[in-house]
C-alpha cells in the first residue's frame, strides 16, 4: 500500500519526464545499422537496455525483492528510475527566457530570440547550447553518480530528461556525436558518460549516433582549477574527426552530447574539429550546465 502512495504522489509531476512508459523504449525508433554495429563495441553494458521491454514484464516481481528508489538519494519512491518529489524539487531546470546561443537563463524575460552579452562579447564555436538544468543540488549527484559510479541506469533517466530539454534542437540534427574520452581514460574508467546519454538521446529522437566520428587524440590535464584560457590552450588539438568518419560529418548539423558544459571550453574545442571536418553546424545538448551570475 506504500508503494501505491508513493506513485500516486510521483506520477503528475514526473508524467512524461522522468519517467514514460516503457514500451517507448523500444518503439521501433531506428537505430540505423552501421552506428548500431559500432554504438554496440562501446557499449556492451548498456546494451543491455536493449532489454528494456523484458525488464518491463521483470519490474513488478522485482519490484518485491528490491523496492524501487530515488537515482539520486535512494529514498523510497513509487517508480523505478524516478527521483523522490524532494530531489526533484531540488533541480534547477533552465526554461525560457534564455540566451539563443549559450543556452544560459536570463533572470528577466525581454522577448525571444535574444543573446546575452557574453555570447555578444565571446561568440562560442557551437551555434546553440541546451541544458536541462543548472549544475547543482540534485543534478551535481546525478552527473557525479553517472560517471564515477558506473551507473547505465541513470544514463536511462537523465538522457530522457535531456532529448526533452534538446527537443527543438533534435529536429535539426543529422547525426548525434558524443563528446569522446580519451583511449587511456576510457580504459580506466570502462565507461564514457557522455557516450551513454548520447545513445539515449538517440533512441529517444529516432537520430542517427555515431559514437566514434569524433575522437580524443591528445590526453588533456583535467580542467578543474584551470583558467578559461588555459582550458582553452589544454584543449588546443585535443579532438579530431577520423578520416573514416569524415563522411558521416560532411554537411550535417551535429548534435554533441556530454554530461556538464562548464565554461563551453571542451564543447567549443570539439565543434571546431567538427566544423573542421565539414560539419554544417555544431549544437550543443548537456544534462546540466554551470551557471554563474551575469553569464
Ligand atoms: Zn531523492
Amino acid at each position: 500500500m506504500q508503494h501505491d502512495r508513493a506513485r500516486a504522489t510521483l506520477t503528475p509531476e514526473n508524467d512524461g519526464v522522468i519517467a514514460p512508459a516503457l514500451p517507448a523504449e523500444t518503439n521501433g525508433l531506428p537505430n540505423p545499422g552501421e552506428t548500431h554495429r559500432i554504438s554496440s563495441r562501446l557499449f556492451v553494458r548498456t546494451g543491455r537496455w536493449a532489454a528494456g521491454w523484458l525488464r518491463a514484464g521483470l519490474r513488478g516481481a522485482i519490484g518485491i525483492v528490491y523496492p524501487p528508489s530515488c537515482i539520486a538519494c535512494q529514498a523510497a519512491t513509487g517508480e523505478a528510475q524516478a527521483l523522490c518529489p524532494a530531489c526533484w524539487g531540488a533541480i534547477g531546470f533552465i526554461e525560457r527566457p534564455y540566451c539563443e546561443r549559450l543556452g544560459t537563463p536570463f533572470s528577466v524575460d525581454l522577448g525571444d530570440g535574444l543573446i546575452s552579452p557574453a555570447a555578444m562579447a565571446d561568440p562560442p564555436v557551437f551555434a546553440r547550447a541546451r541544458a536541462v538544468c543548472r549544475f547543482d543540488g540534485t543534478a551535481r549527484e546525478l552527473v557525479h553518480r553517472l560517471k564515477y559510479g558506473d551507473r547505465t541506469d541513470l544514463a536511462l533517466t537523465m538522457g530522457r530528461m535531456m532529448a526533452q530539454a534538446g527537443r527543438e534542437l533534435l529536429p535539426d540534427a543529422g547525426l548525434i556525436v558524443p563528446v569522446p574520452l580519451h583511449r587511456a581514460r576510457l580504459w580506466t574508467r570502462r565507461f564514457n558518460q557522455a557516450a551513454a546519454l548520447a545513445q539515449v538521446v538517440a533512441r529517444q529522437s529516432g537520430v542517427a549516433l555515431a559514437p566514434l566520428a569524433l575522437a580524443r587524440i591528445k590526453r588533456t590535464r583535467q580542467q578543474v582549477g584551470l583558467t578559461r584560457a588555459q582550458r582553452a590552450d589544454n584543449l588546443q588539438g585535443a579532438f579530431k574527426v577520423p578520416p573514416s568518419a569524415r563522411p558521416q560529418i560532411e554537411g550535417r548539423r551535429i548534435l554533441l552530447v556530454d554530461d556538464v558544459l562548464t565554461t563551453g571550453s571542451t564543447a567549443n574545442a570539439a565543434a571546431r574539429a567538427l566544423l573542421r571536418a565539414g560539419a554544417s553546424a555544431v549544437d550543443v545538448l548537456t544534462f546540466a550546465r554551470v551557471v554563474t551570475d551575469g553569464s
